[in-house]
């Protein structure tokens, strides 16, 4: 079965009375040559899992290409259909539920044991963000993520500094990941085409995240300070966020060597860095 091929979508969507809900971004992929693209990145070592197979189009290419597949899908009304469309595969495990609710160092345990595995998917665009941050934060045993994304999105992870795409979600893709744009998508190649264009993106997981930090926590407080208001200084973002007089906290920055005047979106990662531990350790002297 060429799930590539409109003319075949078309026949299941007869076959099982389906119609494409533009709420959970159903928007199916026909390239066979960006589906190779989206399994050579990923590097599936043994294990993967796909978050929204849809009918099931890079459900079967990963089942080619790797021992075990675990796919996560929302629409119930889907399951039937996979259970069709992925009928000649016997390593594909289908699990009817929402991404952004399910256990994933759970499901990840039980399905894969400590192997590491990579994540691969065509996303839904309207909850993009979320999933991405949920595969970051909570840490787990990860290799690769490589997902369609809506183009603007995927310049926004791999932004560097001073850039207009460089924000929050650019630090924390960065910390934890090496992002790069493995190739762009254009609308035409979906059907239903959405109504932006689409690139590939891959996160290749760090072994440790790309600077050291005494806390965590604190270091992605400091973004998310520096980034709330983009008009305003450095300084003034880090005062409405921390207690802190603003005399004080303008000498905390002069002393690592940051002028306070400077914009959040200019700072590198280290200077992220360097701006958290400055304020642990005052804040552990106080
Ligand atoms: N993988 C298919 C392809 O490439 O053609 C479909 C991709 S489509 C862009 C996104 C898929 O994610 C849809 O099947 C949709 O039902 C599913 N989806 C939407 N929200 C979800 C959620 N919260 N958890 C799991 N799957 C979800």
């Amino acid at each position: 079965m060429d799930l590539t091929s409109p003319r075949t979508i078309r026949s299941i969507q007869e076959k099982f009375g389906f119609t494409f809900k533009k709420g959970l971004g159903q928007n199916f992929l026909t390239s066979q040559n960006v589906l190779e693209e989206i399994v050579d990145s990923a590097e599936i070592d043994s294990g993967v899992i796909e978050v929204g197979p849809g009918f099931g189009v890079l459900t079967s290419e990963l089942a080619k290409n790797s021992d075990k597949v675990v796919t996560i899908e929302i629409d119930e009304r889907l399951i039937d259909v996979l259970e069709y469309t992925l009928a000649d595969y016997d390593n594909v495990k289908i699990v009817n539920a929402d991404i952004l609710k399910l256990d994933l160092h759970k499901l990840i345990q039980e399905e894969f044991g400590n192997e590491k595995v990579s994540i691969a998917a065509n996303l839904p665009y309207y909850i993009t963000t979320p999933i991405i941050t949920k595969l970051l934060e909570e840490k787990l045993p990860l290799k690769n993520i490589v997902v369609m994304v809506q183009k603007e999105v995927a310049l926004r992870m791999a932004a560097k500094p001073s850039s207009k795409d460089y924000g929050a979600i650019t630090v924390l893709c960065q910390y934890y990941t090496e992002p790069s744009v493995v190739t762009n998508v254009p609308a035409s190649l979906f059907v239903p085409p959405p109504k932006v264009d689409s690139a590939v993106l891959r996160l290749k997981i760090r072994e440790n995240p790309a600077v050291h930090v005494t806390d965590e926590k604190m270091f992605f407080r400091v973004v998310k300070a520096a980034f709330s208001q983009r008009r305003k200084t450095l300084l003034n973002c880090l005062c409405s966020n921390f207690s802190f007089p603003k005399e004080e906290m303008s000498t905390l920055l002069e002393g690592i060597g940051i002028t306070p005047s400077r914009r959040g979106e200019t700072l590198s990662l280290q200077e992220f860095a360097d701006i958290s531990d400055a304020i642990t350790q005052k804040t552990k002297q106080r």
